[in-house]
Formats: structure tokens, sequence, C-alpha cells
């Protein structure tokens, strides 16, 4: 199987203006103010000293923030050896869109730093990360109303606890240090559900995609998950919160594929399962009942939605006319690039956008900063009195019938929200409102070619409308 990895550095960034450019001929924005919203505000490089493995050696990273529009400015820090400005322009900017069309009041950012985690020790990655927000810290690029970073492709829950306690450290008497990064461990202020947000958001886009009748029918499918076919790419925290949502859900996942290779079983991958393989054995290969195939050629077998979880650039010129899905859904950021977008379109495949599709991140990044703003967790005021306001209602239910309820009955009406209940109730409601407000834009604008360009312009009239305060349109 021929590699499809397109040598596009340099490119990423140009891509995002494709797209910003391409929609802003569906609004009524002045020139000045497009040209204010598509550009990078601030790119912070950075090069620093690091020992490994007994040795110094130079790291590069950057902080790009795309814009102001609203502050704090927030998006992931990626860990990559890839890593490179242009990437990490690009991921500040579509982090901008993205929040806009969820409706959090964040402008974008992204960090970068170019390391390789498989490589490196933990006490490594900690020097790293503590050096890197020392450097953040330096040039005003972290605080809770600056710029707050989450996890990205590389870093988790263990960096973002490093991040938040450095910072601290460097400002002891700020009360709301906590909110200076999101996706903390829960003991750490973190908040419920942050970890599987990105993926579950994702089942939401998609569950929401597959509920429309109309949209359903053209795709010569039935509405719902159940019994749909997926590949994935990428079983990192996205692609396996995405797997697990989509097979609970009762979709059929045929293929998985990772960086050392893919497996294929036609009758179904049970992601937990092969989670437990792969913490046992180090690698999704050789799981029992499925096939090793090539990691590229995973992409290419026949599905209703393929799902690509891992990085930018992976359905290209070189792979897309062998795409043989009925819908992309976007769980990466950036992962089709616009010349295999025009293959597809021709070809009809639906493709469900990274800005819209991958927001259950931030979303909840959002939720957590509110948390640690406010220093409450969720449900902790509220939860016990619903409780007996619904241990009430059945009381009168009882004596207006004079019948007993179940402990089923019970246990339905009794229960009050607590912080996770909360949190995908949020995360509920705002994929399924986003989602219907870009599919509106799409079918009400003519000539917009596609849910992308629906999506950009759905973000760019928000944005915009941050700058009508000087007066230049209402
Ligand atoms: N890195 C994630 C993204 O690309 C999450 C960003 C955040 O939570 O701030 O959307």
């Amino acid at each position: 199987m021929a590699d499809i990895t397109e040598k596009r550095e340099g490119e990423f960034f140009k891509d995002v203006l494709k797209y910003f450019d391409r929609a802003a001929k569906f609004v009524d924005v002045p020139s000045g103010i497009l040209d204010q919203i598509k550009y990078v505000n601030s790119v912070y490089r950075m090069r620093f000293p690091v020992k490994i493995q007994g040795k110094y050696e130079v790291i590069e990273a950057y902080r790009a923030e795309h814009s102001h529009h609203k502050l704090p400015t927030k998006g992931g820090i990626r860990f990559s050896s890839a890593v490179n400005q242009d990437e990490v322009m690009a991921l500040a900017a579509l982090m901008t869109y993205k929040c806009a069309i969820v409706d959090v009041p964040f402008g974008g950012a992204k960090g970068g730093i170019k390391v390789s985690p498989r490589k490196l020790s933990a006490e490594e990655m900690e020097r790293i990360t503590r050096r890197y927000t020392a450097e953040l810290i330096k040039k005003n690029f972290i605080g809770p109303g600056i710029d707050v970073p989450a996890p990205d492709y590389g870093s988790g829950e263990r960096e973002m606890a490093w991040i938040v306690d450095t910072y601290a450290a460097f400002f002891p008497n700020e009360l709301n240090a906590m909110g200076c990064v999101t996706g903390k461990p829960v003991s750490q202020g973190g908040i419920r559900g942050r970890k599987e947000a990105t993926g579950l958001g994702v089942f939401y886009g998609i569950r929401e995609a597959l509920s429309v009748k109309e949209d359903c029918d053209k795709w010569g499918i039935e509405p719902g998950i159940a019994g749909k076919t997926f590949v994935i790419q990428g079983f990192g925290n996205v692609g396996f919160h995405s797997a697990k949502f989509v097979h609970e859900g009762g979709g059929k996942i045929i293929a998985i594929s990772e960086w050392d290779g893919a497996i294929h079983n036609p009758n179904g991958i049970d992601p937990l399962a092969l989670e437990a393989h792969r913490n046992k054995t180090g690698s999704i290969l050789n799981f029992p009942g499925s096939e090793n195939v090539d990691k590229y050629g995973a992409l290419e077998i026949a599905c209703d939605v393929l799902i690509p979880a891992a990085l930018e650039n992976q359905i290209n010129k070189e792979n897309a006319d062998r795409i043989k899905c009925k819908i992309i859904a976007e769980a990466a950021n950036g992962p089709v690039t616009p010349e295999a977008e025009e293959v597809l379109n021709a070809k009809g495949v639906y493709i469900i956008p990274d800005i819209y599709l991958n927001a259950g991140g931030v979303t909840v990044s959002y939720f957590e900063w509110v948390k640690n703003l406010s220093h409450v967790r969720f449900g902790r005021l509220g939860k016990r009195w619903d409780e007996t306001a619904g241990r009430n209602t059945i009381h009168v239910l009882e004596e207006m019938t004079g019948r007993a309820a179940t402990d089923k009955q019970r246990s339905i009406i009794e229960r009050g929200a607590d912080e996770l209940d909360l949190v995908y109730s949020g995360l509920e409601e705002t994929m399924i409102n986003a989602y219907h407000n870009i599919r509106n834009e799409y079918h009400g604008t003519p000539g917009i070619p596609d849910l992308r360009t629906a999506a950009f312009v759905n973000a760019i009239k928000k944005i915009a409308q941050s700058y009508s305060t000087l007066g230049v349109w209402p």
C-alpha cells in the first residue's frame, strides 16, 4: 500500500484561509474586519534548553493567539515531533471558529511543543511542560483572563496538572489560578466529563446528522446510529471515546487505525476490549478476531461513517478518490485537505466539519473554567433540593392516587443532577443546537457549497458582531 502522507508543511494555515475566503463571500462584513478576523494576532516562538538523558537539548515551542475578539483565548497544547509554526497558527484559527460555532466566549489559540512524547520519560515531560509554562508566563501568554491552554494531541490531564501547579507557584495570590488551564484531573480543579468530552461531542454530532430523515434519504441510509458501519483513524483520547460512544449507541466499528498499523473486523470491534488488549500488549495490532491491515488502507474500507480522529492532512489528493464512505465525521482538526474536499464533494460524501464536530472538548473546557472561576462544583447547591422536590412530588401523587410508587418510579423522580449529569446535558444541548444552526445556514443560503462553508459563515457572522462597536456596520 502506497504511503499517502503528503508533505504539506506550510500549507495548513493556507488551507484555513481558503475555507475562510470561500465563506466570506456569503457574509456582509467590511473587508477590513474580515482581515482582522482571519489572520493570527500574535505568535510566540520560543526555544529553551531542557536536560534529556543527561544532555541539554534545545526545545522548540510555540503559542499562537489567533483572535482576541473575546478573552481569554483558548486552545490545546500539542506535543508532537511534527509541530511547526504554520500548524500552530492554523490550529489556533480553527479554535476561534470552533468557539464561535458552539457559543463558547473565547478567542482561539493553540500551543505546540516539538517533541515526541513516546521517546520521553515522565520526568522529562514534566521538565518540558513546566519550563514551557514559565516561558508563557514571562510573555503574558497564559492566565485565566488571558490565554487558557488545554490538552491536545500528545498531552492530557497529567500535563495540565503540571501547568496549573507551575502557574500557581508563580502567582500565589491569584485567586483564580485554577482557571489558567483546563482539562485538569478532577482532583486538581478539573471537571467530570472533560476527558471524554470531545469523543462524546463527536458522537452527539454524528447522531444528530443521522437523525435528519431527509438527509439520510439522500445518502441512501436509514436514520439512526444503530447498525451503521464505522471506520476510525486514531485510538487516542478522541478516537477511543468516539469509538466507545458509537459502540454503545449500536454502531458497528469495522476498522480502527493507529500509528503502528490498523485492524479490521467486519463483524465489529469492541473498543473497551481493544483498549484492554492495548494496555496488555502495547498495541492495537493482533487483536483476537480482527485482521491486521495497512494503516492507510483502513481508511479506504467501505463504511457508512469514516471518523478521522488523529492529525491533519490525512485525507488528501492522494487517497480522496479511494475513500468509500457516505459521511466523513471530522473528529481531528483539519483531517481533510481542500483538494480532497473537492473530490469528496463531487462524489456526494457529506463532511461534518471539525470546527463543529470536535467542539465538545472546548465546550466542556468552558464549563471547567466557569467552575474554576465560581469556585463551586456544578450541582453542589441544587442536587439535594431537587431530590427533596422529587420526593415531595411522589408523596403528593401517592396521597392523591392512594397507590404507592414502585422503587423504580421513585428512583427516576427522586434523582437530582450531579456534576457529570449537568456537563453531559450542557454538552448535548450545545452540540444539537449548533448542528441545526450550521445545517440551517447550509440549506438556507443559496449557492453555499457545503456544511463546512456554512459553519465558517456562522462563525464569521458571530465574530464580526464583536467588532460592531467600531460602528462600521449594524
Ligand atoms: N485541543 C482541543 C481542541 O482542539 C481542546 C481545546 C480546549 O479545550 O481548549 O479543540
